[in-house]
């Protein structure tokens, strides 16, 4: 690259209607052209956006009366005048350009004039009408990059050539094929030979062997780039829009969609077959002949790589875009007598292509018993006839039973080159229309295996777009999160996700979003997320009071693939709304234990829930904090072993009240001062109750299988019974009432060589206390770090031996990391890799 030679080869630019749709745009596209580099540059242009349409529009006009079409004619003139008078400073370069533009104006009128006559429009002379935008918008670009061409670098000089002066083409049935050597001698004929060059080519527009005007078909412009790119042995091709290059979805149903950077010709020409407009499908023949390869890129943001077209492509996903073909008729031919009858395919497609209509999609099963097939929805009642035609003996002797046609239907197809030979595709994408609640009407693999069609009813073709984009992780993992309780270990969750969001997206493919906060009376919701740094001013600023049924439906938002709520509360009034997140599809994260510890009725109905609606329930933390405790108990249960008994410290703050407690001070103000540092609950009771650790106990027999109630454990409440009603100050204080009793059983302890400590057990047989212990100094119990949990398995496997989790069970800290770990733990149930 670089050498002389390639310097002397043209480039080739498409504009696209939308990057010359004014005079703004017109100023973008000369600047763009003066910067780039190679010497030559061919610029094939659309008429302005909407020009065409415009033009057709009145064409119809025409066809329905006479007279119509004069507003629109004015309105064609007002917006050209306006825009040259706009580009165009000088007199003298304005009259040329609004001269022609009147005369062809006045055909285009004569022209209508005369179809409004006969009422109806012979396609030449919609062609003709069609064309004349392509001329009007170059003919602007080539006289305003003249008037500014003292800001061409290269100094290129500047000239404009009519397509239908080089482009020879000829109808068949697969659209317009080029004539090539006609065409070749036709651009050595009109291409200047200065090796410094702009030149501005119309696009859309041709001639036919007759030569006579003729058009490349709708969206044609970039058919045209492809061809003058290949007439001229281009080294490249550029077609300029208003996205930034091929999108793995039509951005305008996908919001998620992102450009793809690399893809094959074929991929390319499979998805603008399937309906992604932003490259017209004919583009690739005559680049992959020359294998030139095709940029697509954005006026708008010049600088972004775009996508690039070429013979072979990284590979990246197996998947490249999801597109969808919109208003299709699906027909089904259904007959005993078809069975092993050959030629009945043959008769069906011959009569439709002498019908001239044009099949998208055909399926077929082995049996032969039925064939189906997609038509463009308009052509639905002549298809239906056609084929009743075709086979109106068979139908009248009953060897056809059913000729059915289901209008409003969709296509959605999956493309990528990765597929062929890859098994699964077919099955993760019927699964995943199939998990989004949509119901697929055929479906058909071409042999290539670059595509997977399936048919739906089109008013689900935008969902079906999304779930499957998500599915083939084109889109990250997004899951839509509400978090409940933003206290110590919700805020210290906010601030840990904060830092992680980004690098989830980047190398995960995992897009966890929290789109609402509440609190017990206030809740803040946010379309895409809530800015994690400044939640609390956010809550601040734009909160307002909580109303669940909000609360939950914008989480549960019906374009995000996946919610999830995430319970850091210890409330029971949030934990009894579990059941209802889960029929409504939610997921539920929790560190809360009030659900799973409390009457097994809602327990039952929380597991029957959760699993009836294929969602998931995670609450790893609820008992030692961040410890892999229920994990491990899962683990060894379903790999087999027999639990025999589960044993430990649960409770970070008991732990630490009796690792302190050695008799020198007394047992009051040890609970005194953990309190005062933060320690314990506001209420200490919460913690001497043993409550708390007898919760954690039954959510833990629970998931042994043990059917527990709260009153079926043994509990050594450390709360006098005296004291349960005092204030928490009353309390603080006459607990030293009972320090001797207390001094007494760690004296008693300590001279045979014990500890004392808080113990929840269970054994298999569900027999469950909660107490203090005196244990063998040489205990594992006795020697864990001040507020540890320590937690001992006995089981089949480990039996003399018990496995042992032991560390930090407690803080906001590694409860927020623990229920982060649930969150991930969710994202891969859900699908997401890494
Ligand atoms: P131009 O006027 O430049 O020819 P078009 O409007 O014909 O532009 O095509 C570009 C448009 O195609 C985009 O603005 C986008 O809305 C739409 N589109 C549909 N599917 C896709 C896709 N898969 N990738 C990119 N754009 C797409
Ligand atoms: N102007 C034509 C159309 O609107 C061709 C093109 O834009 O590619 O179809
Ligand atoms: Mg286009």
């Amino acid at each position: 690259m670089g050498s002389e030679a390639d310097k002397q080869r043209w480039k080739v630019h498409k504009f696209g209607g939308t990057s010359v749709a004014d005079a703004d745009c017109f100023r973008r596209v000369s600047a763009l052209l003066h910067s780039q580099e190679g010497r030559r540059q061919a610029v094939v242009v659309s008429a302005m956006g909407g020009m065409t349409n415009a033009l057709l529009e009145l064409v119809v006009q025409a066809e329905q009366s006479s007279n119509s079409t004069n507003a629109g004619i004015d309105a064609i003139r007002q917006r050209y005048l306006t825009t040259v008078i706009e580009l165009i400073r000088s007199e003298e370069d304005r009259r040329p350009l609004l001269e022609a533009f009147e005369v062809e104006l006045g055909e285009a009128s004569d022209i209508l004039n005369a179809i409004s006559l006969v009422r109806s429009a012979a396609q030449r002379s919609r062609d003709v009408v069609a064309g004349y935008g392509e001329i009007w918008s170059t003919r602007l670009l080539a006289t305003f990059l003249q008037q500014e061409s003292g800001n061409d670098p290269q100094n290129r000089t500047v000239s404009w050539i009519d397509a239908r002066d080089i482009l020879v083409v000829e109808h068949g049935e697969l659209g317009p094929g080029v004539l090539w050597d006609k065409s070749h001698s036709l651009v050595a004929e009109h291409f200047p030979a200065d090796d410094a060059s702009l030149v501005v080519i119309t696009g859309f527009i041709a001639s036919d062997s007759d030569g006579l005007q003729t058009t490349l078909g709708r969206n044609g412009s970039d058919y045209s780039a492809s061809i003058i790119g290949a007439l001229l042995d281009a080294s490249e091709i550029t077609i300029w829009t208003d996205v930034g290059g091929v999108m793995s979805a039509d951005p305008n149903r996908v919001p998620e969609a992102t450009v793809i950077e690399e893809l094959t010709y074929n991929e390319a020409m499979e998805l603008a077959y399937f309906g992604a407009k932003v490259i017209h499908p004919q583009t690739m023949s005559p680049a992959v002949a020359r294998g030139i390869p095709i940029y697509i890129k954005n006026t708008f943001e010049p600088q972004a790589p775009g996508s690039k077209i070429s013979a072979t492509a990284a590979n990246g996903h197996a998947i490249k875009g999801i597109t969808t073909v919109e208003s299709v008729a699906l027909v089904n031919l259904e007959g005993t007598g078809m069975i092993g009858v050959p030629g009945t395919a043959d008769r069906l497609f011959g009569a439709l292509r002498s019908a001239n209509i044009s099949v998208i999609l055909i399926s077929q099963g082995s049996s032969e018993h039925s064939i189906c097939f997609a038509v463009p929805g308009e052509m639905a009642n002549e298809v239906e006839t056609v084929v009743r035609r075709a086979f109106a003996m068979e139908l009248e002797q009953n060897q056809i039973q059913r000729v059915e046609l289901r209008r409003n239907c969709s296509i959605i197809a999956v493309v990528g080159d990765g597929m062929a030979g890859m098994p699964g595709v077919a099955s993760r994408f019927l699964g995943t229309l199939g998990k989004a609640g949509i119901n697929v009407r055929a479906i058909a693999q071409g042999s290539s295996e670059r595509n997977i069609s399936a048919v739906i009813d089109a008013d689900a073709a935008t969902r079906a777009l999304r779930a499957a984009h998500a599915g083939f992780y084109l889109s990250p993992k997004t899951i839509s999160l509400g978090l409940v309780g933003p206290g110590n270990v919700g805020s210290t969750l906010l601030a840990q996700m904060a830092t992680q969001v980004a690098h989830l997206k980047d190398t995960f493919n995992l897009d966890f979003r929290i789109r609402g906060i509440a609190t017990s009376s206030r809740m803040v919701l946010a379309e895409k997320a809530i800015a994690l740094e400044n939640w609390a001013s956010e809550m601040e600023a734009r909160g307002e009071p909580l109303d669940w049924d909000r609360f939950d439906a914008h989480v549960n938002a019906e374009h995000l693939p996946h919610a999830a709520m995430v319970d850091c509360t210890a409330s029971e009034d949030v934990s009894n709304r579990y059941a209802g997140w889960f029929t409504q599809g939610i997921h539920v994260v929790t560190a809360n234990k009030k659900a799973q510890s409390g009457p097994l009725d809602y327990y039952d109905e929380l597991q029957r829930s959760r699993r009836s609606n294929n969602t998931h329930f995670l609450y790893e933390t609820s008992v030692g904090a961040g410890l892999p405790i229920i994990q491990t108990l899962r683990d060894l249960k379903e790999t087999g072993d027999d639990i025999l008994s589960i044993e430990g410290i649960f409770s970070g703050t008991l732990a630490y009240l009796f690792n302190v407690f050695d008799g020198t001070t007394p047992f009051s103000a040890i609970v005194r001062e953990a309190r005062d540092s933060g320690y314990t609950e506001p209420d200490p009771r919460d913690d001497l109750s043993g409550m708390d650790v007898a919760r954690k106990l039954i959510i833990l027999a629970r998931e042994l299988g043990l059917r527990l109630e709260l009153d079926d454990i043994e509990i050594e409440s450390l709360v006098p019974q005296e004291l349960h009603a005092s204030s928490i100050d009353e309390f603080l204080n006459e607990l030293s009432n009972y320090d001797e009793a207390m001094l007494n059983r760690y004296k008693e302890a300590h001279e045979s060589n014990r500890v004392l400590r808080y113990v929840g057990s269970l054994n298999k047989d569900g027999k469950a206390t909660v107490r203090l212990e005196s244990l063998p100094a040489d205990h594992s119990f006795a020697h864990i770090n001040l507020t540890d949990n320590i937690v001992r398995f006995v089981s089949g496997r480990y039996g003399d031996n018990p496995l042992v989790v032991q560390g930090p069970g407690a803080g906001p800290a590694v409860t927020a990391a623990g229920v982060f770990a649930d969150l991930l733990r969710l994202a891969r149930y859900l699908g997401s890799p890494g």
